[in-house]
């Protein structure tokens, strides 16, 4: 029996309906942007495994200096003793991240990271003697599948089960450039009518939502009327941190700097899962106090686990080299000039682009998990380039390590299948 047989018998594989979608596709290996299934064929891996494998699959200096750690120190709980993987990594992080940044606190993923920003946000106001419980996000964005995060997102469209469980959520417009207005009276009324600790959004680009842009400026209008409110702001850039939009981070393009950010996919270049909560002094100052109870007790067994941390320490310091960051420039550039040709293709209605990330909207219907959908999928599989369409949005977002005859062939499958639509 193939790995896709063996894997009915006992597998439950996540965001699936087992009963109409059976088949799993069994990967045995990926090297740099090459994935190769159980049957020897192989294909480019254009969206790097949900954002994740940022420099390539397996990369050799990544796992080399992971290999390194493995042999020096595993795991140790990291509530009674710390270590250099973490301390350094802390160090390296402050250095590039917006200036505000001044701590570090560990988690497992990008659900675990919004889940912590979400309870030292309300904590903070506990701590400070205020009962807040309200959170304002954005219509259409995405922050994760545990519970917090699922409130905070409008994009889980299957929740209905746990509807009644979820926090109380105000939502804001996305700003379209048009609307700055209406979202400042909203977010006015809102403050008046609720106890407001914290605004959450993913910052220029919102990912599940199907690479949804807006502009910097109408963002950071938004952000300091939450600042003149004393409502803290959560940038949730678990998809968009570590180059992506062309910056270290999207939030270095917002003149307004959020209390705290959440990190994962990117942060261990896809090695191991991580996610990292950071925030400003002034909120881990509110935790300080001679009250046990002030302190934040919230803990994941594996956190900062040395490993992870290498992983981390070896991304960043490529993320830092001249030619990773001539690359994600290269990639920007040669999407702009893909964008513009395709954008007159008759099945397309517009593209976006920002940094290594493109989106291109299709004029057909093909429903968030549709019959559509999945056509296109199996059509860019069959052509050797893996794109996962999110409804009628397909998008691309390539490991910086592609090269331009890779990039060229996602960009001319992408051609390809749109004609036989
Ligand atoms: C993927 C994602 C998450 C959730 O991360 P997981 O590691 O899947 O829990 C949260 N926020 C954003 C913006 C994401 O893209």
């Amino acid at each position: 029996m193939n790995l896709q047989e063996r894997d009915k018998k006992h597998l439950w594989h996540p965001l699936k309906q087992h009963q109409t979608h059976p088949n799993s596709l069994g990967i045995v290996k990926a090297k740099g942007c090459i994935l190769t299934d159980e049957h020897g064929n192989e294909y480019i891996d254009a969206i790097s495994s949900w954002y994740t494998c940022m420099f390539g699959h397996c990369n050799d200096f990544i796992t080399s200096r992971v290999y390194q750690q493995m042999q020096t120190l595993d795991q140790i709980m990291f509530s009674d003793f710390t270590h250099e993987p973490a301390v350094k990594l802390s160090e390296e992080l402050i250095k590039i991240l917006p200036e505000n940044q001044n701590r570090i606190f560990f988690n497992d993923n990008g659900s675990t990271a919004v889940e912590a920003g979400i309870k030292m946000a309300l904590q903070y106001y506990f701590n400070k003697g205020e009962k807040r419980n309200t959170f304002i996000a954005f219509e259409d964005g995405f922050h994760g599948d545990t519970f917090g995060a699922m409130s905070v997102s409008s994009l889980s469209v299957y929740n209905g089960p746990f509807e009644d469980f979820l926090m109380d959520i105000q939502r804001i417009p996305v700003p379209n450039g048009k609307n700055n207005e209406e979202i400042a009276q909203k977010l006015q009324q809102i403050v008046s009518e609720h106890n407001v600790a914290g605004f959450i959004y993913e910052p220029l680009v919102q990912g599940a939502a199907g690479m949804k842009i807006h502009n910097a400026e109408d963002l950071n209008s938004i952000l300091t009327i939450c600042k003149n409110n004393d409502i803290l702001t959560i940038a949730d850039e678990v998809m968009t941190g570590f180059g992506k939009t062309g910056n270290n981070f999207a939030s270095d393009e917002v003149g307004t700097k959020p209390d705290i950010i959440c990190l994962s996919k990117a942060l261990t270049a896809g090695l191991v899962p991580m996610s990292i909560t950071s925030c400003t002094e002034d909120i881990y100052t509110a935790f300080l106090a001679n009250d046990i109870a002030k302190g934040f007790f919230h803990c994941h067994t594996y956190s900062a686990n040395p490993i992870a941390c290498s992983a981390a320490l070896a991304s960043i310091e490529l993320l830092q080299t001249e030619e990773i960051k001539d690359n994600i420039e290269y990639i920007s550039n040669t999407h702009k000039i893909f964008a513009t040709k395709i954008e007159n293709h008759p099945k397309v209605t517009s593209t976006r682009h920002k940094g290594v990330i493109l989106a291109i909207d299709l004029n057909t219907n093909a429903g968030r998990y549709g019959t559509l959908r999945d056509q296109l999928l199996t059509s860019f599989m069959d052509e050797g380039v893996f794109l996962r369409p999110l409804g009628n949005t397909v998008y691309i977002q390539p490991p910086y390590i592609i090269t331009k005859e890779q990039l060229n062939k996602i960009y001319t499958t992408i051609e390809k299948v749109l004609d036989t639509l």
